[in-house]
């Protein structure tokens, strides 16, 4: 193309003269159509022809106040050549250049993005030359600025197979769908507030990661994170603080984040970070060691500096996990662990832990179950005198036997009652069994021995815990003498006015009540003067070791001591040897329970034992 040519499209004049050709294309096709009536009376058919022609100009001009008039419907003519001949306002507000602008510039040179060029000349050439229509579509075009607009452009062409073809774009701005589309998926794939890939982006990004550390032989490590105590940041400072602290812990993971590591946020104030290219234990502790710095400065919230901590759980690969499930599940049941040591601290997956979890979670679904399904029973094991070896009471303690499967110990399942709320069955079940299993007794004339049962602190939460046991006693038509509780030192110091009040009441009544475990709980020893109890049983740990140990046997002397000057009944247990219970004897603790003299027993052998049909302990016939 020369220059004249270009100057000559260019020409405010020549632009008018397409725009007519515009027009008469138009007009063209209205002049074909034949007066409906024009046979009869010449004049007649010229003044219909001339009302034709008036109405379609006004249509046409309606038409074009119409394309003017919508701002987000660009309309563009362009004469074969490809030059612009038409160009309304949505056009200048869709691609910035004013019609004057625009007038006889190549479409190519205006809005085409280089990519496109060599397609729009030979697409337009084959409708030219061949009829091929150059169908509708969402396009990526270019803004005078330079920057690219989104729009859905339709061709529509006219004078086809004349010498001046023309082509119209109507192009529709598809900016706003864009953004909108494109805040939907950031929404979807991002953390609102700190921007960073949520769980499920997450977890694509991190197994594509994983996939090439598979390739490349490469481990990686997975680092769960949980702040602790966030809820009291929010609580005490609000939540525009706590959001505060969590834009900053971001900015400082990001800090310390190396290209190919992720960081995601994956709830309220949990984090999960991978760190790829970790092999050996002190690449471990070294990414571990980074994360901890994060928390090294104090955050400040609220003008105040605030320490803040977090817990760590860590998980790798390939050992802990294959996928990033896996993973980040595995980081996290680590990082429940780091939890409960308390604040900062970290933890490392052990497959051991999981499956230890994986079994709590099974028996803790199962409790109910097998209570309807009457697994439980109460066995008995019989506290004897230290000075005579008569048996004195009975401890009862529970049993489950699952009907498949071995015997599960209450040291695992009591635990795992009290979490789930099941205790309160369990515990009301115990008392029924204990009296009924009492009243069966007493009818067989064993009148002597006492039936303890173990109470745990969970089931005095229930307000009316303590009366259900009165009222059980009541019912059975047991008195003080026949039933006693074990409660353990720590559920005494927690126990609320109401709890101390019933145990003063059943104190007062004659009930026994010993403190389990002794020992082990509280340290201090004054406590004991303000609650309501009776006996002292002092924890195996300390019988086990007192012969050897001179501080252990220490500590056992002084219980011994302590509880007799209390006016407390005192009791030992575990004692496995002739070794210990005559160090006990030495001691005068009153009662001794253990191996060494009976194990715990279903309540068949205790009638025989009770009934003299088995011999009772030689052990203590001196
Ligand atoms: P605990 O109340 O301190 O019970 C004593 C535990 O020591 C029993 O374990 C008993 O079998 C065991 N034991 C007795 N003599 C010896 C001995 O000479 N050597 C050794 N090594 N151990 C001995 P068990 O039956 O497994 O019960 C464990 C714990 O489960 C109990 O500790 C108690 O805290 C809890 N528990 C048992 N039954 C019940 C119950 O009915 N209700 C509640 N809430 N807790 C119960
Ligand atoms: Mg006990
Ligand atoms: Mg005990």
């Amino acid at each position: 193309m020369t220059a004249s040519d270009s100057r000559h499209h260019r020409d405010p004049e020549r632009l008018k003269e397409n725009r007519r050709e515009f027009s008469g294309a138009l007009e063209l096709e209205v002049s074909k159509t034949p007066p409906t009536n024009g046979i009869d009376s010449h004049d007649a058919g010229r003044e219909e022809v001339e009302l034709v022609r008036r109405q379609y100009l006004e249509s046409e001009q309606r038409f074009r106040a119409l394309l003017e008039s919508l701002p987000k419907v660009a309309v563009q003519g362009y004469d074969r050549d490809r030059r612009v001949i038409y160009w309304n306002e949505g056009s200048t507000r869709l691609y910035g250049y004013t019609a004057e602008e625009a007038q006889g510039q190549l479409l190519e040179d205006l809005i085409i993005p280089a990519f496109m060029r060599d397609g729009v000349i030979l697409a337009h050439d084959a409708w030219i030359k061949e009829g091929v229509d150059i169908p509708a579509d969402e396009l990526q075009l270019k803004h005078k600025s330079g920057e690219l607009v989104s729009v859905f452009s339709q061709h529509l062409m006219l004078n086809e197979h004349t010498d001046s073809p023309l082509m119209f774009c109507v192009d529709v701005d598809l900016s706003d769908q864009k953004r909108a589309h494109r805040d939907l998926e950031f929404a979807t794939r991002f953390d609102r507030l700190t921007h960073l890939p949520n769980r499920q982006t997450f977890e694509v990004d991190m197994d594509s990661l994983l996939e090439s550390c598979r390739c490349q032989g490469n481990g990686l490590a997975t680092i769960y994170l949980d702040i602790d105590h966030f809820v009291e940041i929010n609580d005490a400072l609000g939540y525009d603080q706590g959001d505060r602290l969590l834009i900053e812990l971001t900015r400082r993971l990001r800090e310390c984040q190396r290209v190919t590591d992720l960081v995601s946020r994956v709830s309220s104030d949990e984090f999960v970070l991978a760190f790829p290219g970790v092999h050996l234990a002190p690449d471990v502790r070294r990414v571990v060691r980074h994360v901890q710095n994060v928390f090294r400065e104090p955050f400040v919230l609220d003008g105040r500096e605030c320490q803040v901590t977090a817990c760590l759980g860590v998980a790798l690969f390939p050992e802990n996990g294959e996928s990033s499930r896996e993973l980040i599940r595995n980081a996290d049941v680590a990082k429940n662990r780091a939890k409960l040591e308390g604040r900062g601290a970290v933890r490392f997956f052990q497959q051991k832990l999981h499956d230890e979890l994986v079994r709590q979670h099974y028996l803790s679904a199962r409790l109910e179950e097998a209570l309807d399904n009457g697994e439980f029973s109460l066995h008995y094991q019989p506290q004897v005198s230290a000075a005579n070896g008569r048996i004195e009471n009975l401890e009862a303690l529970i049993r489950w036997e699952p009907a498949e499967g071995p015997p599960i110990s209450p040291a695992e399942f009591i635990p795992l009652a009290e979490r789930s709320g099941v205790i309160h069955r369990l515990g009301d079940w115990v008392i029924e069994e204990a009296c009924r299993q009492q009243v069966e007794w007493r009818a067989k004339g064993f009148l002597e021995h006492r039936i303890d049962i173990n109470v745990s602190g969970r089931q005095l939460v229930r307000p009316d815990a303590l009366k259900s046991f009165e009222d059980s006693l009541q019912r059975h038509g047991l008195g003080p003498r026949d039933i006693g509780i074990e409660l353990t030192e720590n559920v005494l110091i927690e126990a609320d006015e109401t709890v101390l009040e019933d145990l003063r009441r059943l104190h007062h009544r004659g009930i026994r009540i010993a403190i389990d475990d002794f020992g082990t709980g509280y340290s201090s020893l004054s406590y004991l003067k303000h609650f309501p109890v009776t006996a002292l049983k002092i924890d195996r740990s300390f019988i086990h070791d007192a012969a050897t140990q001179p501080k252990d046997r220490a500590i056992m002397e002084g219980a011994i001591f302590i509880g007799h000057r209390l006016g407390l009944e005192v009791v030992a247990e575990g004692v496995e040897n002739a070794e210990q219970l005559s160090l006990l004897r030495e001691m005068h603790c009153d009662l001794v329970q253990g191996f060494f003299f009976y194990r715990p027993m279903p309540a068949k052998e205790i009638d025989r034992l009770l009934g003299g049909l088995v011999p009772g302990h030689e052990g203590l016939s001196s």
